[in-house]
């Protein structure tokens, strides 16, 4: 991912590492060290839409037998065109998270 930004020290554009943290990015300037933060302003993949609303996904994983448990939640950022009926989803549950469309599969219960 080319990152348009530069050191607010140096002015580097090239020497830049960045690591991404949900909606932030950290970025180290290789070449002074500076440290600075960015927000990422998320746009829909889709439709190209800058209006996308953060949500938070549940993270599901198997737990013991066969049950689902929810271990964490990562914010994704639905369009309210192209991902509309999720929305929709997530404001009828809040404030639960946004279940994922596709769970884990649990075994077949004899
Ligand atoms: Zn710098
Ligand atoms: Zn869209």
């Amino acid at each position: 991912m080319p990152l348009q930004v530069a050191c607010p020290a140096c002015g580097e554009r090239d020497v830049l590492r960045g690591a991404r943290d949900g909606d932030r990015i950290a970025l180290v300037c290789g070449r002074c060290g500076r440290e600075w933060e960015r927000s990422v302003r998320p746009r829909c993949p889709t439709c190209g839409a800058g209006d996308v609303e953060p949500v938070p996904l549940a993270i599901v994983e198997k737990g013991r037998g066969t049950q689902l448990s929810v271990v964490g939640t990562r914010t994704i950022h639905l369009c309210p065109t192209c991902d509309a009926e999720r929305l929709v989803r997530y404001h009828a549950n809040r404030p639960n998270p946004l279940m994922p469309d596709e769970l884990p599969t649990l075994p077949d219960v004899p």
